[in-house]
């Protein structure tokens, strides 16, 4: 098991920079931005919040409205924060809030790793064997949404304008021109988050890797009879993972986690299934410890993919988190990953601010790029193996799979290793 979370390629990749046409549009941009960010989605927004921290003057633009973002029927999932994550909310002032938002950020104090349909004891992973500081904390992405907003918006030096879909971008000597059917902006340098399906990268024309995992992430929230105890269950089924993740109590006081069902797509998905049905299915997956289970709230469905771009950096253009790679939420480590990006991205642009050179400089924007192509590549070949891995119920896979735990279970500097990579402390948090 230990060699699917060593990294499992790195082929370097020579930019290849190409220009784009110059359009000699000469807008009217009353100011220029150090920092543009385009997409203002989790990523964007701490980005936005980092360099707004440390001074820098940003404008971050977004297609959908804040206030459509906080809607219920936007984003029902919830995000597993690492301790490596949490220290850059910190950073950014936003963990504050955050940890106290709606029913609070509740901590991962335990991980139980089940396998197929094996009936023995799960392979326990606690806290208290690595200091007992929690693995993660699980927070609503509403509230994350919100808690980002907040912040930015208590930032001087930030503008957040949103809806402003970018639709085109002119690389000028010094600047970007940044067009949206509102108006133009310019910026020195111009920072794509805006997602897995990155108008940015293809406006950049970067390729990139990937494939469809022929898979759907159900998500759901479930109320329970009994506390979860901190626990979160990671259960791999030939299907792909089932995961319980521990809530926070609902304002009524009843228990609650977050279930992110791993199912083929396009046919038969437990998304369509009558509620009784689903909730049956629900109870046949729980642990009996956790009591009568059932549904809380509507049932979401996100298609699974991988896609990491060729390459990060183009004049003065750069990609971060899911813009640069979407990986499988099978160890909930996209966002994480993202975070890691911006944690080593936000110093060196704030570094060449204060030492009066430019931010959108080739070699500010290839130091960001050295510094993070190995770990996303690794975190992506681990978890795109790992799917593969668990997913496989062949009888050679399967024994050496459950030998593999086994092993993992005796060996403590094992276990170790794997409890550090599940709190983001694989790597600094800056990816020095
Ligand atoms: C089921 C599931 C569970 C997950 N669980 C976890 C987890 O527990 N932990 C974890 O770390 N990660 C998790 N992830 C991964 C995590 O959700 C993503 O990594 C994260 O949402 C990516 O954030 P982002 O800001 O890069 O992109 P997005 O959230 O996609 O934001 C992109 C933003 O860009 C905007 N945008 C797009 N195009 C334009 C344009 N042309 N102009 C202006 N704005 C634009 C969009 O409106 C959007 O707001 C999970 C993913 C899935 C699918």
């Amino acid at each position: 098991l230990l060699r699917f979370f060593l990294p499992l390629l790195y082929r370097h990749e020579r930019a290849l920079y190409i220009l784009p046409m110059n359009r000699k549009k000469t807008p009217e941009a009353s100011e220029i931005a150090d920092i543009a960010i385009v997409g203002g989605g989790l990523a964007g927004l701490a980005l936005a919040a980092l360099l707004g921290e440390g001074g820098a003057d940003v404008l971050c633009l977004d297609r959908d409205p804040p206030v459509a973002q906080l809607k219920p029927g936007f984003d029902g999932r919830t995000t597993a924060i690492s301790f490596g994550s949490r220290q850059i909310l910190e950073q950014a002032g936003v963990w504050p809030g955050l940890e106290t938002a709606g029913q609070g950020a509740c901590p991962i104090e335990t991980i139980h790793i089940l396998d197929g349909r094996t009936k023995g004891p799960p392979l326990v992973f606690n806290s208290g064997e690595v200091g007992g500081r929690a693995f993660g904390w699980i927070v609503e992405n509403a509230d994350f949404r919100r808690c980002l907003q907040q912040r930015v918006a208590a930032l001087p030096s930030v503008r957040h304008l949103a809806p402003a879909t970018v639709a085109s971008f002119d690389i000028g000597k010094d600047s970007v021109t940044i067009e949206t059917p509102e108006g133009f902006h310019q910026a020195r340098v111009v920072i794509g988050a805006d997602g897995r399906n990155s108008f940015v990268r293809e406006w950049m024309g970067v390729g990139s890797r990937g494939w469809s995992y022929r898979q759907q992430a159900v998500i759901c929230t479930i109320v329970h009879e009994h506390p979860h105890n901190h626990i979160a269950v990671e259960h791999f089924r030939s299907e792909g993972p089932f995961a319980i993740l521990p809530m926070a109590d609902d304002a009524q006081g009843r228990h609650r986690s977050s279930v992110v069902w791993t199912a083929d797509a396009g046919r038969d998905s437990p998304l369509d299934w009558p509620q009784p049905v689903f909730e049956a299915g629900l109870a046949a997956r729980f642990p009996a410890w956790y009591g009568k289970v059932g549904l809380a709230g509507p049932r979401f469905a996100h298609p699974l993919s991988l896609n990491h771009a060729h390459r990060y950096i183009g004049p003065r253009m750069a990609l971060v988190a899911d813009a640069a790679h979407a990986i499988h939420p099978i160890a909930g480590q996209g966002l994480n990953l993202g975070f890691r990006d911006i944690a080593a991205l936000a110093p060196l642009l704030l570094d060449a601010i204060r030492d009066h050179r430019d931010p959108g400089s080739p070699d500010v924007l290839d130091r960001y790029q050295r510094l993070r192509r190995v770990d996303n590549m690794a975190m992506a070949g681990a978890t795109d193996q790992l799917n593969r891995l668990f997913s496989n119920e062949g009888l050679t896979v399967s024994l050496a799979r459950r030998a593999g735990m086994k092993a993992v279970g005796r060996l403590p500097f094992a276990k170790r290793f794997f409890m550090s990579q599940a709190m983001g402390l694989g790597r600094s948090a800056t990816g020095k």
